[in-house]
């Protein structure tokens, strides 16, 4: 008998797993619990093949939620999780729906990263790609290069993709929508608004034409309701740019009335096209149709070229006189443009390069490699590589102003006794527990590491010294609050060390403090957060 034909029945893990994919698009939230409890259990057996699936659902269907950060948090440990176990399917779904995720936030580096990792792996050998992903993929990559600002690159995508991988007419529709896009920004690029069309422009136009044709036809084939905004208002651009603003209008109104505040990507499109058309006859209802886009943008968490959108709206407040409304939109400008900034605490030389143009495999799986290096695998926290990569950033930070950025430093405390009761096993369980929780509560710039065996740093720029603090109190806290499975009466705390950056810091000597300060709270009794300010020091 064929060996292979004997498979041992699902586990109890991987069949939530099945049950959480089914209840997907019925009911979300007993989907994601399924999902919790599957994660909860695959990692309990530390089954990583299931563990990666298993968070691979569960960050789909939070994105699905508009719980982004929670998301971000599930992509990156069911990466970590799928490395460790070589699932190269898993890894290449999760990298996929990584950079679908920030592609949503408008993290775009990130999002090309991602899936410029995906686009790599569809060529690791051994790996069987599953029908319609490699499409999925490209046409994923040729959007975020679409909206990076590189056409060229766009279509040149487009071009290389093969009928057989198009055959899902959703896919079609994409591909046809990226490919209008890249050609209006071209055509926009040759061509000054009001200047006479160029033959090169002409091309452009009737290229644009033919793209949304292929969409259109996509669409009467499989009607999908998600791109119709995107569509509309592509197709809105093309009539304005061959000189028929008034039809632009009515189809843009016509498209909005059907998605009717709608907080998804092609109403947030809608409304920025519609306030686009009008700013310059009716700066008044274009002030309108910007305030409904950022508004669905604050309701879904979906930033589609948002700077961009409250420097405009600050423009036409100013306009009208209204110079508070136009200054709290300058400040909303510079929080945005910092938290940007600030992703150079991410490491920053993972953003992708032209792929090497022979490929061979080796150098593919060198760089998966290298990406994954700076992961540490147990707790999916960035390891101290990855804080050694953002050492230039962070120095660029500490060293000028404004000096608010704060480090914090946690130990699980007595935690050779929990390995020495329990066994190493479940030190781990305890260990992923805390990062897990610590990852949480890092906000979205801030650079969450596994500093060493049990302690964990976390680095957050912009902050004040109460907002600190009650981040590090709160961390300790639900830390302590955790409930822990399996009839095993652990309580488990931590200790936490809290310091301040000055101009006059370097990374080691911010950490030497952070240190000190969990010294202390470690002598003054455990379970307690210590505060050091820089230069208020007793010598140890
Ligand atoms: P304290 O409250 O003073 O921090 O006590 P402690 O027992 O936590 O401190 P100590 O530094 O003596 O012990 C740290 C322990 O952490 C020892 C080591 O076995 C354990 N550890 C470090 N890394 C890991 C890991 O990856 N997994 C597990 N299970 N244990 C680890
Ligand atoms: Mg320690
Ligand atoms: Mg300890």
């Amino acid at each position: 008998m064929d060996a292979a034909l004997i498979r041992p029945p699902p586990s109890r893990a991987q069949r939530l797993v099945t049950v959480g994919r089914w209840l997907c698009g019925r009911s979300p939230e007993q989907a994601c619990r399924a999902a919790e409890q599957a994660v909860a259990l695959a990692e309990a057996q530390e089954d990583w093949p299931t563990l990666g699936q298993a968070l691979n659902l569960l960050g789909t269907i939070e994105m699905d939620l508009g719980l982004m950060r929670a998301a971000t948090h599930s992509f990156q440990r069911g990466q970590a999780a799928a490395l460790r176990c070589g699932d190269l399917e898993a890894q290449l779904k999760l990298a996929n729906n990584a950079g679908i995720l920030y592609s949503l936030t408008g993290d775009l580096p990130q999002a090309a990263q991602q899936f410029e990792l995906a686009q790599m792996l569809l060529g690791a050998p051994g790996l069987q790609v599953p029908p319609g992903l490699s499409g999925m993929v490209r046409v994923n990559l040729a959007s975020i290069y679409n909206r990076l600002g590189d056409s060229e690159r766009v279509l040149h995508l487009l071009d290389a993709l093969d009928g057989q991988e198009l055959q899902d007419p959703v896919l079609e529709i994409y591909a046809g929508l990226a490919r209008a896009y890249a050609h209006l920004r071209l055509l926009e690029r040759g061509q000054p608004s009001g200047s006479q069309r160029t033959p090169e422009g002409e091309r452009h136009l009737a290229a644009m034409r033919r793209a949304l044709d292929e969409a259109r036809a996509g669409q009467d084939r499989c009607p999908v309701t998600v791109v119709q905004g995107e569509r509309a208002s592509l197709e809105a651009q093309w009539l304005i740019h061959s000189g028929q603003p008034q039809q632009a209008e009515e189809l843009l109104r016509a498209a909005l009335a059907k998605v009717q505040g709608e907080a998804t990507q092609g109403g947030i499109q809608l409304h920025l096209a519609l306030g686009n058309l009008l700013t310059g006859r009716d700066p008044q209802a274009a002030r309108q149709e910007f305030y409904a886009a950022l508004a669905l943008m604050d309701e879904s968490g979906l930033h589609i070229d948002r700077p961009e959108l409250l420097e405009k709206l600050a423009g036409l407040e100013e306009e009208s006189g209204h110079l508070p409304a136009a200054l709290s939109l300058m400040r909303r400008l510079v929080t945005e443009l910092r938290t940007q900034e600030k992703r150079i605490l991410a490491p920053t030389d993972l953003r992708p390069t032209a792929a090497p143009a022979d490929d061979s495999n080796w150098q593919e799986r060198l760089r998966i490699a290298e990406m994954q290096a700076r992961i540490d695998p147990l707790t999916g926290l960035y390891n101290r590589r990855a804080l050694d990569e953002v050492l230039p950033g962070l120095q660029r930070r500490l060293s000028s102003p404004p000096h608010n950025l704060y480090a914090l430093l946690l130990d699980i405390d007595h935690f050779k006794q929990v390995n020495d009761t329990y066994s190493h096993a479940v030190g781990d369980q305890v260990l992923r527990r805390i990062a897990g929780t610590l990852q949480k509560m890092a906000v979205q710039d801030a650079f969450a590491a596994r500093y060493g065996g049990e302690e964990l740093l976390l680095i957050v720029p912009d902050t004040s010294l109460p907002e600190a603090q009650r981040l590090a109190e709160s961390l300790r806290a639900q830390i302590e609050a955790l409930r822990w499975p399996e009839n095993k009466p652990l309580r488990i705390t931590v200790s936490v060390g809290l310091t301040n950056a000055t101009p006059q810091d370097t990374l080691s000597s911010l950490l030497a403090r952070a240190d000190r300060a969990l010294y202390q709270a470690k002598n003054a009794g455990r379970n307690q957060v210590v505060y050091q300010p820089a230069g208020q020091e007793v010598s140890a």
